[in-house]
């Protein structure tokens, strides 16, 4: 999210996500409504028809579109800089529904290794049940991404910064390779956020969110969107979105909405804190490594100057001990609370190896870079000395 005006409206994005997209009812209330209807009712037969053949525009049925759901939709567009928007259940509604999209039996697709655990099971697992092979890569090397590509590659699927240890993937990058073999690509931009980064702007064709994360914020509901140009999304994603039930609850959307409101206060804070938490966390003796994508000694470090315009709101930490010690650290922190979940007000700390990627076998998660003493801090808004006291009193008990 950069603090340039949309040409658009001519408003700056921090207005935006308190005013954009809203609708006002007859009653002209200030906060947006909640239209928590599955369908609609119509004045005439005629009428009916005429919203069923899109004559008349209009809702018909709250799987296909809810007036809730446009508003979160239309604010979202407005954050990512995107043409259109659409609102899915979860996250992984949204990276599913997107990748059934871009592909069919015979294409083959290529994906970064170091992925979500399900996002992992749905392009190495569930898309080769349907024909479409599936090609993982080390997603920090183009020359893999170029060696991996085919004829009948269709699909480039990556997350950046990745989950859990944060390494970043070039996504102009991969952009260019995907689009000389004709494959679109679609990122999962979660960890960066909209605030840091903007994949659409570098080439990415599709991006997708967990709403459940930054967007709520508050650790609520689960929710998820997919951005991409009105084309993609009425003339690839409609049928499937509408057909197979994805669809984004009107209530959550609306808790989504209102999320929007204290994003970028949030994502800001939140990043301060993580800045200032990887820099101290990295002196410490019993810590062995610091993932941060805002540190000089990041391994791609050139790359985050690139393309991002701030760190994160996620710090990865290597503790000296493994699994033992890194538990021990878990257990004595006391403001910050162990939960696998992420971007939320409240501090979280999980363990990778064996909560978010337990799926993963050990080859797979040396490749994801991810030991047995990683752990994944996702920062909240606490006063950021008492996370650092929360920390130093844990450490100093190891
Ligand atoms: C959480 C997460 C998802 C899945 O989102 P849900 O809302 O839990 O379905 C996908 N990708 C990344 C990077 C995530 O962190």
């Amino acid at each position: 999210m950069s603090e340039t005006k949309k040409p658009e409206t001519g408003y700056r994005p921090a207005t935006e996500m308190v005013h954009g997209g809203a609708m006002r009812s007859q009653w002209g209330e200030t906060s947006e409504a909640l239209f928590m209807t599955q369908g609609y009712v119509y004045d005439s037969a005629e009428a009916q028809e005429a919203r069923f053949n899109g004559e008349e525009p209009g809702y018909v049925y709250s799987r296909y579109a809810n007036p809730t759901v446009s508003m979160f939709e239309s604010r979202m567009a407005l954050l990512e800089g995107a043409e259109g928007a659409r609102g899915t259940a979860s996250g992984m509604a949204a990276v599913s529904s997107a990748m059934l999209s871009c592909v069919k039996a015979g294409d083959h697709v290529v994906a970064a290794s170091a992925l979500f655990g399900s996002c992992l099971y749905i392009v190495s697992e569930l898309l080769p049940r349907f024909g479409v092979e599936c090609t993982l890569v080390d997603g920090t090397n183009l020359e893999e991404w170029k060696a991996a590509m085919r004829p009948n590659t269709r699909a480039c699927f990556l997350e950046s910064p990745t989950n859990p240890v944060l390494s970043v993937i070039d996504i102009a990058g991969v952009a260019e390779i995907a689009h000389e073999a004709g494959a679109k690509l679609v990122v999962d931009n979660v960890f960066a956020t909209a605030m840091w980064q903007s994949p659409l702007a570098l080439g990415a064709d599709v991006v997708i969110y967990s709403a459940t994360k930054h967007i709520d914020g508050q650790g609520r509901c689960l929710g998820g969107v997919v951005l991409s140009t009105e084309q993609f999304l009425e003339e690839e994603f409609k049928d499937i979105h509408r057909h197979t039930g994805p669809s984004l609850s009107p209530f959550n959307a609306w808790i989504m909405l209102k999320g929007l409101e204290t994003f970028p206060l949030r994502v800001k804070e939140q990043t301060l804190s993580a800045g200032i938490l990887a820099d101290r966390l990295a002196e410490h003796k019993a810590i062995d490594r610091i993932f941060y994508p805002g540190r000089e000694d990041h391994p791609q470090a050139d790359v985050c100057k690139k393309q991002m315009r701030g760190g994160s709101t996620m710090v990865a930490l290597n503790v000296a001990g493994g699994k033992e010690k890194a538990f021990q650290l878990e257990n004595a922190l006391k403001v910050i609370k162990i939960s696998n979940n992420l971007g939320d007000a409240k501090s979280l700390i999980t363990h990778p190896a064996t909560t978010t990627h337990q799926r993963l076998t050990d080859d797979q998660l040396a490749a994801a870079g991810i030991g047995q003493g990683t752990l994944r801090f996702s920062v909240g808004l606490e006063n950021v000395e008492d996370l650092w006291e929360d920390f130093e009193q844990a450490l100093a008990s190891l």
